[in-house]
């Protein structure tokens, strides 16, 4: 549903989805679903699913990853609460730090806001060094900023290596 008028109003955000234990694609496609279903978020764009390595020290399955726009009403402490509701929802199981993961939704950006306290850090302090991040949000969102650059050229330098596309296209999630 629209937040207002059509989606046109209200602030835009963007989110960077993954996971790699269970189905991680049917966990990502709930998670899409629920937040278009709220009454405060309209699901504007999905970028393909990209199949991607494990990153960081532990070993474990490879990803699938997507990223998201959204139009919401709320701000961007609310829009982290759905957020982890839905992870929780999802039976997230987070047994070590970097470590494997039903699903992880992640808030990367919101308007142009710069943010940053005990909770929540916009733009993610981590999403402009991360190919599985920036590969999948310069399909849907490339004009955005993040420390003084677009996302495309951000995603430009970042190391693609092992990064491979998953679906043919965004309407992946609608599916089923
Ligand atoms: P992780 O499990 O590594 O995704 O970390 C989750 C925690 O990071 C959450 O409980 C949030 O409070 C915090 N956090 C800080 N900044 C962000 C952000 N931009 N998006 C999502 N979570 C964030």
């Amino acid at each position: 549903m629209p937040p207002s008028d059509g989606g046109r109003t209200g602030s835009r955000a963007t989110l960077g989805l993954g996971g790699n234990v269970g189905d991680p694609r049917r966990a990502m496609e709930e998670a899409l679903k629920t937040l278009d279903a709220d009454p405060s978020i309209e699901v504007e764009a999905v970028s393909r699913l990209y199949r991607t390595p494990p990153w960081g020290p532990v070993a474990q399955d490879w990803f699938l990853n997507c990223c998201a726009v959204v139009r919401t009403t709320i701000e961007p402490l609310q829009l982290l609460e759905k957020c982890k509701d839905i992870e929780q929802a999802l039976k997230r199981q987070r047994i070590v730090r970097w470590g494997p993961r039903t699903i992880d939704i992640d808030i990367l950006t919101f308007d142009n806001l710069s943010l940053e306290n005990e909770r929540l850090t916009i733009p993610h302090p981590r999403m402009h060094d991360r190919g599985f991040v920036l590969i999948p949000l310069s399909e849907i969102a490339g004009d955005v900023q993040v420390r003084g650059r677009t996302v495309s050229d951000w995603s430009q330098d970042c190391d693609k290596e092992g990064i491979e596309v998953a679906s043919e296209s965004g309407d992946w999630w609608r599916s089923s």
